[in-house]
């Protein structure tokens, strides 16, 4: 099946601060100064203009601007860069065009002119609203300045506003995250996004937690944590479509719910991933990976524009794999039929052991014909059953 449209996703790595437990790709900019904001924005745009040959004849389906911290950039900025996107790929205007927002000051004071440069969708990383809480994650902002962002995103006339949450944070009880899972309601976003802390090798708080200088919440809470959230949110008509993703119907994730459904992005900027379309040559798609680094980035996109390594075509066993992990994080699974005629026959075909070991173990759930879901057990030991399928 060829797809027709592309996701884009632009990665902007600046962040006020670095916080202890970040993985993601990112450079400390305190502040981010005019030129070296200047001088990203154009490497991007040149990335693009070179890049989108490879996306050539798709419709823009979305854009999703994330870091780091996208809203370090000037309005300005973000609208040469919709702009731009938008000409690359002519038709329809996107569905969805979303920019990640840090709770601050000088963020609140230019969501107006992020709307006017096209954005029509926020996620606001506010991970909890207790102070104690955001002080021991290492963040830069404190909860009055998310309930003052959270605000202010309705009073510039935002629609569809997202709102990250974290749990599982070191001294966080259930009791706090009920009370954060609380004044989530009280503000009613369209779609949450709840993750559970994760402590990749190598971040500092991976390091303080080895050597016992930081102590991570007890399994039983962490668990009952992970469980509250999608029952506190679905009685607040907020529903769980994906193992982290929760929204009110109609306001899931255009752009996100690509990557699990292995549909063409489109990555631009430091570190950034493309999945590319399925052609001829690779029939079931292909990755590429931008370097991490920004200046090796910087100095690809500018002497060429093609700041990827080569791209990596996925065999049919990989992209098998990818399939089943990444259609078991959406609460609806993995359809046997479209499975079966990308790879000539349903999963019990190729994971026979995996699966029937998962659904002894009540991990997953089986419906005709052969789809196959997590069950809410399974959502809490996920990444054991995603290892049985990479
Ligand atoms: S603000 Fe987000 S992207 Fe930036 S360092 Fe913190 S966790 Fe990482």
């Amino acid at each position: 099946m060829r797809d027709r449209n592309v996701g884009v996703y632009v990665h902007v790595p600046f962040c006020e601060r670095v916080c202890p437990y970040c993985d993601f790709p990112v450079v400390a900019a305190r502040p981010l100064r005019a030129p070296d904001e200047d001088r990203y924005v154009a490497a991007l745009l040149r990335e693009l203009a070179v890049r989108r040959a490879d996306f050539a004849g798709l419709e823009l389906a979305s854009l999703y601007l994330g870091g780091g911290t996208p809203s370090l950039l000037r309005p300005a900025s973000l609208g040469r860069l919709v702009e731009a996107v938008a000409e690359a790929f002519p038709g329809a205007a996107p569905a969805e065009i979303t920019l990640e927002v840090n709770p601050s000051t000088v963020e609140r004071e230019r969501l107006p002119g992020f709307r006017e440069a096209g954005v029509n969708r926020l996620s606001v990383g506010v991970q909890s609203f207790d102070d104690a809480a955001l002080k021991r994650l290492g963040r830069a902002h404190r909860a009055e300045t998310a309930r003052e962002t959270l605000a202010a995103t309705r009073a510039a006339g935002f629609a569809n506003v997202s709102l990250d949450l974290i749990v599982g944070v070191p001294g966080q009880t259930p009791a706090d995250v009920e009370r954060d899972l609380a004044e989530t309601v009280a503000f009613g976003p369209e779609h949450v996004s709840a993750y559970a802390l994760s402590l990749e090798p190598g971040t500092p708080y991976a390091g303080a937690v080895a050597r016992g200088r930081l102590v991570l919440p007890p399994e039983d809470d962490v668990v009952r944590m992970l469980e509250a959230v999608p029952e506190r949110l679905a009685a607040a008509g907020i529903l769980a479509y994906e193992i982290s993703s929760l929204a009110r119907p109609g306001f899931e994730s255009v752009h996100n719910r690509r990557y699990w459904e292995r549909r063409p992005v489109l990555g631009l900027g430091m570190g950034a991933w493309s999945c590319e379309p399925r052609g001829p040559e690779a029939p079931h798609g292909a990755r590429r990976a931008n370097p991490r680094g920004l200046e090796a980035w910087l100095e690809a996109a500018e002497r060429d524009g093609s700041a990827g390594a080569a791209a990596e075509v996925l065999s049919p066993a990989t992209a098998r794999g990818e399939a089943m992990f990444l259609g078991l994080r959406a609460t609806r699974g993995v359809a046997a039929e479209p499975f079966a005629a990308e790879f000539g026959a349903p999963p019990r075909h190729f994971f026979a052991d995996p699966i029937e070991r998962f659904l002894a173990a009540g991990l997953i759930e089986e419906a005709p014909p052969g789809d196959l879901r997590l069950t809410p057990h399974g959502r809490l030991l996920s990444d054991s059953v995603f290892e049985a399928f990479v």
